[in-house]
């Protein structure tokens, strides 16, 4: 009986040991694609629903206060926290997007055009062939905009076993603390005070208004007509707004929002069954368009 007892309580032990360090190891996947183990990369896919994230960001000037490389610290902070919420693999840095209109700027990296779509397809399609069948390309840099939509909309082309979602919001609308930057597009209020956030050493306030961020509006084209070089025309010093407004309190504010929004998308994304089916119909109607009931 005397040796009995302690038997059963290192069993027991034992048994809550196992279950809480069982319990530890699912709690300690990483969401970072880079950090996980091949078996444990196999499991994470099981665990994201083969659900993955790939934070877009570019290296680009902001103002003379923020780095190059804002875009790319914000979007990664915001989905690195959005996926402890929920949880997804996260793809590393990527910052291979559009850019042009800042090549007169030190420290732009502009790859060519087709490049950014055939390194962005090959990395999806990789992605894919690893189990991600549902990419949720988060956009952390305004040039993309046009990039992005175009890119989801070419994998109508031909057929792909995954889908790729965009999510391209980073600002909430009006909600929180008023902002006093009417411009606000590029360096301004909103990134600076999220880089307040992201990177508080990074962001040098005392430097925003060595330059003006003020709308030069050099052409001056009726609404609907657009031309490459119109944010240059406005913009010369790729600078939009006035990042020495910025306060920690609107950074908070704004990277909460977008922390949210970021981790509910991956939820819809993952529930989402209705995309990929239809796309596949699709394809399949595309083989013979004739065929197609008018
Ligand atoms: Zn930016």
């Amino acid at each position: 009986m005397l040796r009995r007892i302690p038997e059963s309580i290192v069993f027991i032990c034992l048994s809550f040991l196992c279950s809480s360090l069982f319990a530890c190891a699912q709690e300690k996947l990483s969401v970072h694609w880079e950090e996980l183990t091949a078996p444990d990369f196999a499991k994470a896919i099981e665990r994201s629903q083969g659900t993955c994230v790939l934070p877009f960001g570019i290296l680009e000037k902001h103002g003379a206060h923020l780095p190059l490389g804002t875009d790319l610290l914000d979007v990664r902070y915001a989905v690195l926290h959005a996926t402890e919420q929920e949880y997804a693999i996260v793809f590393p840095e990527y910052y291979f997007g559009q850019i042009f209109e800042a090549r007169h700027e030190p420290g732009t990296v502009a790859y060519s055009s087709h490049l950014q779509l055939d390194l962005l397809q090959e990395t999806t399609d990789e992605m894919a062939r690893n189990g991600c069948k549902k990419i949720v390309i988060v956009n952390g840099h305004g040039g993309n905009e046009h990039l992005l939509p175009f890119f989801a909309q070419s994998q109508l082309q031909k057929r792909h076993d995954y889908i790729v979602y965009v999510f391209d919001e980073r600002t909430p609308s009006t909600r929180g603390p008023v902002r006093k930057d009417s411009l606000d597009m590029h360096a301004g209020e909103s990134e600076t005070s999220k880089m307040m956030i992201t990177r508080p050493d990074l962001a040098h306030l005392d430097r925003a208004g060595s330059e003006s961020g003020a709308d030069q509006h050099h052409v001056n084209l009726p609404d609907g007509v657009y031309t490459g070089i119109w944010w240059y025309a406005r913009f010369p010093n790729h600078y939009s707004g006035d990042g020495s407004l910025a306060t920690r309190e609107l950074g908070k504010f704004q990277m909460d929002w977008w922390i949210d929004s970021i981790a509910k998308v991956i939820r819809v994304v993952k529930a989402d069954a209705n995309s990929l089916r239809l796309q596949n119909e699709f394809y399949e109607k595309a083989q013979h368009p004739l065929d197609t009931k008018q």
